[in-house]
């Protein structure tokens, strides 16, 4: 069975942190020992693992890939909108968690985060729990 969850974006670029949804869904799954893997199925958005005590990482992060791909260059794809497709491409679609006791570990100050790289829109995040 795969879980989704469903997410409106506000901003060009923005940062949502899903660990709590993801922890649920966790719970809901009755799994106590396994693997879950969180999916995103769109080419200008990903999903991150990192800080999320201090904001200004994200803010960091966000800024950095800014100066890495800038959004006005001339790119060749027509859509205007090569920038997230190149940051989405870095950051990466999926992650693996592993789950134990019934709960994702996670180190104490790592979060998940769904990254949007060319909002505002609705997104989807796939998530996909397996007992082992
Ligand atoms: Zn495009």
């Amino acid at each position: 069975m795969i879980y989704e969850i469903s997410l409106k974006t506000n901003g060009r670029t923005q940062f949502i942190d899903i660990t709590r949804q993801v922890d649920s869904v966790v719970v809901q799954s009755g799994v106590k020992e396994g693997i879950c893997v969180i999916y995103v199925p769109h080419t200008t958005a990903g999903v991150i693992i990192n800080e999320n005590a201090d904001p200004s990482v994200k803010t960091d992060i966000k800024n950095h890939l800014e100066e890495l791909v800038p959004w006005n260059k001339p790119y060749e794809h027509a859509e205007g909108n090569a920038s997230a497709h190149i940051k989405s491409s870095i950051v990466g679609v999926s992650q693996t968690l592993i789950i134990e006791n019934g709960k994702l570990v996670l180190g104490t100050w790592q979060g998940i985060f769904f990254c949007e790289f060319d909002g505002p829109r609705t997104r989807r995040v796939y998530v996909k729990v397996m007992r082992g």
